[in-house]
This record gives structure tokens, C-alpha cells and sequence, in this order.
């Protein structure tokens, strides 16, 4: 037998099965809601004129390309950390603080996976109900059994947030729980900064250990309004995990940057911490690539180049924003009597529509309109375009 003859087939990602079914549809006004990407009103994903401009000098400067540290480029973790707690954050001042680049969100939630299995090799994970896809894959591959919590309450598009807090109340202290810390993905739905006190209040009376996964930050209400969640969380002094992705902010999807961010009771106590996430990216991948996270260091250091950026950011979250409005809009105009104020609310990239699997199957077939069969759509592949097409698709469909 040759050596891999009993190696089974692994189910298609479902996601990208998705985008291969819309690629091999010949239908020229077939439209992607599929994905996971922000895609500016032509369609495209955008090049940020921020991150051009630091490419260019980057080019210019013509730079070796070392090795970077085992926990990458200081001014990068500086400028994360910086973007999570503020600019003058006392945490960071008393050397609590700790970052790692890190490839993207996934890899700073797989390091911090595998930094908490040695720390804590009995705990479960807690996930959110439904939750981004591959959470539970990650956390179970790093070894965790990964149960979820009650978290999207269709009936009223809205958190279910008595079976949320209950669910967490009966928890074993020291239960690890990934938190969207905003822009809910799957549903777009954010519990409100008053039920993120209860939850913060659970995490403190029980020890629940949280990861917070921040992958949208300035896409809800903005880049400091969106970090309120983990300001709250670590000003009540909880010890805790952070994820940034700076994939989409920064539209660099495929250079992978990421931050895994840490607080700890003190600066010794991260020194420790930091030397054996270290151990962890040493012997994962040895140290992080150089160009991504050069370019988005520059862009968080450069006072020119950051308010570039926060403004070109806006126009991505106001440009969702209209979509959303206008496609409520636009299927009332269609005649449709259900009522999809909700979708105005939801926050991020994306909402979870309502549609049925049926729908969403219609939808595909007869309209050559793509979107997850949950109902997901991605709110930030509409555009001028394309909005009018998929409301009267929607409304076809209901
Ligand atoms: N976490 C959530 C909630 C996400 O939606 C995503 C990306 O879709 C990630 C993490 C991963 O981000 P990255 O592409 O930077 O690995």
C-alpha cells in the first residue's frame, strides 16, 4: 500500500465552495454575497491609498529583509496595542501588556490556542451560537473540545442575552470564551454596550477566561467606539486574550497581519507570558514575514498616513452603511411586507438576512445571487450596481 492510500478526502470548505460554483456561473449579472471581503462600489477590493503610499516608500527604501523577531516588529505591536486600549493606556504604561504579530486573526487565535492549551490543557472552549467558521475547527485542532453558547435569537434578530448570561453563569472557572468583540460574524448583531456590562460582570463573578477576536474594528461605529469592549473588559481588570486582523481594515487580506494581544497582572508576570508565546511562534513558523506588517506599521506611525487611513476606513464603514440602508429601502419599494428594519442595525460586514436555506437556494439558482445558506449575506459586496438586481431577486424569492 503506498503510504497515504488511507488518507480520506476532507469536506470542501464551504465558503470556498461557494465562490468555485459562482466562478463557473456563466450568468453575467450573477452577484457574490458569499464571501467575506469589503468590495468598493466598482466591485473591487480596494487597494487603500494609505497602504500605497507606504508600499512606495517601503520600495524606495529599499530595505534588507532579515529575519524579524520571533514576536515581529515592535512599532507594529505598539501600534495594535495602541489601537485596542488607546493612546495612553495605564495597562500599557505598567508593562501589562503584551503583543505578538501575528499571520492574520487566524494565526494570533491559533498561537493564542496553543499558548492556552499548555496553560490550560483541562478547559473547554466556549464559542458564540452560530459563530465565524472556523473557531471551532481552530480551538478543537488545538486540542480543545469546543462547546457553544446561546448567542443569535432569530425571533427578534436580536442576542439572546438571558440564555447567553445563564449559559455562562454555569461555566467551570477558567472556561475559555471567544467574544466578537464588534461586527458579530455571522449575524452583524453586537450585544449593546449595557448587556456587554452584564456579560463583563459574569466573566469577573465566574473567572471565565476571554479571548476576544477583533477582526472588524472600525467597521461598526468606529475605531474607538468599536474597541469599547475590550477597553471595558480590560478596565475591570480581567485578564485576558485579544485577536486583532488587520486584513480588512487595512484591505491586505492576503499579506496576513495580525496581533495577538495579552494582559496580564503585571510586567513580570508578561515577561513570562511573552517568553513562552514566543516558545509558541518559534516552533509554529520561527518569526513573521516582513512586508505586510512593515506596511501597516508605517501606516500607524506615520501621523499623515494614520489619518489617511481612519478616513479611508470611514468610507469603507459609511459605504457599507448606505448599503444597508438602501437595501431595506429597496425592498420595501419591491413591494415587500416583512419587515427588514433590522438589517439597518446590524453591524459590520455582514447580516444574517432571515432568509431560509430554501431562499437562499432560489436565490442561487434562479437569480445567480450567491450567499450562505444560513442566510449570510455579505452586506459589503452590494454596490451601485449590483442593489437593485439583488432587491428584486429578495423579493422574488420571499
Ligand atoms: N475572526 C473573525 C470573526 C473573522 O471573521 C475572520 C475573517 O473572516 C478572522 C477571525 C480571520 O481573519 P484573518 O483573515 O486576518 O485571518
Amino acid at each position: 500500500d503506498s503510504l497515504f492510500a488511507s488518507v480520506e478526502l476532507a469536506p470542501r470548505d464551504p465558503i470556498l465552495g461557494l465562490n468555485e460554483q459562482y466562478g463557473a456561473d456563466k450568468r453575467g449579472n450573477k452577484v457574490n454575497l458569499g464571501v467575506g471581503v469589503y468590495y468598493d462600489d466598482q466591485g473591487r477590493i480596494p487597494l487603500l491609498e494609505a497602504v500605497r503610499r507606504a508600499e512606495i516608500k517601503r520600495v524606495e527604501a529599499a530595505a534588507a529583509r532579515g529575519y524579524l523577531p520571533i514576536d515581529g516588529i515592535a512599532g507594529y505591536n505598539k501600534g495594535a496595542q495602541t489601537l485596542l486600549l488607546g493612546q495612553d493606556s495605564p495597562l500599557v504604561a505598567e508593562g501589562r501588556v503584551l503583543t505578538a504579530q501575528a499571520l492574520g486573526g487566524t494565526g494570533a487565535l491559533k498561537i493564542g490556542a496553543d499558548f492556552l492549551k499548555q496553560l490550560l490543557p483541562d478547559s473547554k472552549v466556549a464559542i458564540s451560537d452560530p459563530s465565524w467558521e472556523n473557531h471551532r475547527a481552530l480551538f478543537e485542532r488545538a486540542g480543545f473540545e469546543v462547546v457553544a453558547y446561546p448567542y443569535y435569537d432569530a425571533a427578534t434578530h436580536g442576542v439572546n442575552i438571558e440564555g447567553m448570561l445563564a449559559f455562562l453563569r454555569q461555566l467551570p472557572a477558567r472556561t475559555i470564551v471567544v467574544l466578537h468583540a464588534c461586527c458579530h460574524n455571522p449575524t452583524g448583531v453586537d450585544p449593546s454596550f449595557e448587556q456587554w456590562k452584564q456579560i463583563a460582570q459574569v466573566f469577573q463573578e465566574k473567572q471565565l477566561v476571554p479571548f476576544m477576536d477583533i477582526a472588524y474594528q472600525g467597521f461598526g461605529a468606529g475605531l474607538e467606539e468599536d474597541a469599547a469592549v475590550v477597553r471595558l473588559f480590560a478596565g475591570l481588570g480581567l485578564d485576558m486574550l485579544i485577536s486583532s486582523s488587520f486584513s480588512k481594515s487595512f484591505s491586505l487580506y492576503g499579506e496576513r497581519v495580525g496581533a495577538l494581544t495579552m494582559i496580564s497582572g503585571d510586567r513580570d508576570e508578561s515577561t513570562r507570558v511573552l517568553s513562552q508565546l514566543k516558545r509558541v511562534i518559534r516552533t509554529n513558523y520561527s518569526n513573521p514575514p516582513t512586508h505586510g506588517g512593515t506596511v501597516v506599521s508605517m501606516v500607524l506611525n506615520t501621523p499623515e498616513l494614520y489619518q489617511l487611513w481612519t478616513q479611508e476606513l470611514a468610507t469603507m464603514r459609511d459605504r457599507i452603511r448606505a448599503m444597508r440602508d438602501q437595501l431595506v429601502d429597496k425592498l420595501k419599494a419591491h413591494g415587500v411586507k416583512q419587515d427588514f428594519e433590522f438589517v439597518r442595525k446590524q453591524r459590520g460586514m455582514f447580516s444574517y438576512s432571515g432568509l431560509s436555506a430554501a431562499q437562499v437556494d432560489r436565490l442561487r439558482e434562479e437569480h445567480g445571487v450567491y450567499a450562505i445558506a444560513s442566510g449570510r449575506i455579505c452586506v459589503a459586496a452590494l454596490n451601485s450596481g449590483n442593489i437593485d438586481y439583488v432587491a428584486e431577486a429578495i423579493a422574488k424569492v420571499l
